[in-house]
């Protein structure tokens, strides 16, 4: 397993359901990585492997899901174990689009988690609230129900990242505010010891103009970045 304490900030690509060929070996080719960090590009899960394939410059590379089952009859799913085979480090589990669009549950990342970690593949569990629940003050709420629910007993803060992404701030152009990331951040750290240690990422609208200030706040270990990662002089700015 990757041992992410050695890495001051961990920054993640989420392209979602976005590239082709020529775009990512036009992109890889544009990359330019600090290998102080950790850098996790996560892309449509048919490219995995021709990613892994051309990878000289020390990237990790990420699932965007995996399925609940380990194997069987479940058509279009991809296990823990052939991500594992395949050399991918990390997956993002409980994605908001994922939450809203098909219906992932905080039991199924649950699931989802215990088996990554069983294969030494870092879960990045997504939580956050929705706009109506922050203006209802209910983000406290929402997020220690997500992580009491969907965060297995077998994590701790070697194995599992978790990443804050308000809901309302993903692919709007909005974020919260630089002292509510950190105090959001610090109290997912404080809700039990074990999760001081924890890298917590912030995602939502992080740019190459936001992302410095974010990643310096006191409480933040990284970003997950959507958008703003398919344009990889960007990106670059970003992770540099
Ligand atoms: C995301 O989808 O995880 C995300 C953070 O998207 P964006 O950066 O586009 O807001």
């Amino acid at each position: 397993m990757i041992n992410l304490h050695k890495y001051p900030s961990i920054f993640i690509a989420n392209w979602k359901l976005n590239g082709n060929l020529s775009f990512l070996k036009e992109y890889f080719e544009k990359l330019k990585v600090n290998s102080n960090n950790c850098t996790v590009i996560c892309p449509p899960s048919i490219y995995l492997n021709t990613l892994i394939n051309i990878n000289t410059k020390s990237i990790f590379v990420g699932s965007q899901d995996v399925s609940i089952h380990k194997e069987g009859a479940y058509t279009g799913e991809l296990s823990s174990k052939m991500l594992v085979d395949n050399n991918v480090n990390f997956c993002l589990v409980g994605h908001s689009e994922r939450r809203q669009l098909f219906s992932e549950t905080n039991i199924n990342v649950k699931k989802k988690c215990i088996n990554l970690i069983e294969e030494k593949i870092i879960p990045v569990i997504c939580i956050g609230e929705t706009l109506e629940e922050k203006q209802k003050n209910l983000t406290e709420k929402v997020l220690l129900t997500q992580i009491k629910e969907s965060i297995p007993v077998i994590s701790n803060d070697e194995n599992t990242i978790i990443a804050y992404e308000p809901i309302w701030a993903i692919g709007t152009g909005l974020t919260p505010t630089f002292e509510e990331i950190d105090s959001v951040h610090s109290m997912i750290k404080s809700i039990e010891k074990k999760f001081k240690n924890y890298k917590i990422l912030y995602g939502g609208s992080v740019k190459s103009s936001n992302s410095s200030k974010i990643n310096a706040l006191q409480n933040v270990d990284g970003c997950l970045i959507g958008g703003a990662s398919l344009k990889v002089d960007e990106f670059n700015i970003i992770i540099s």
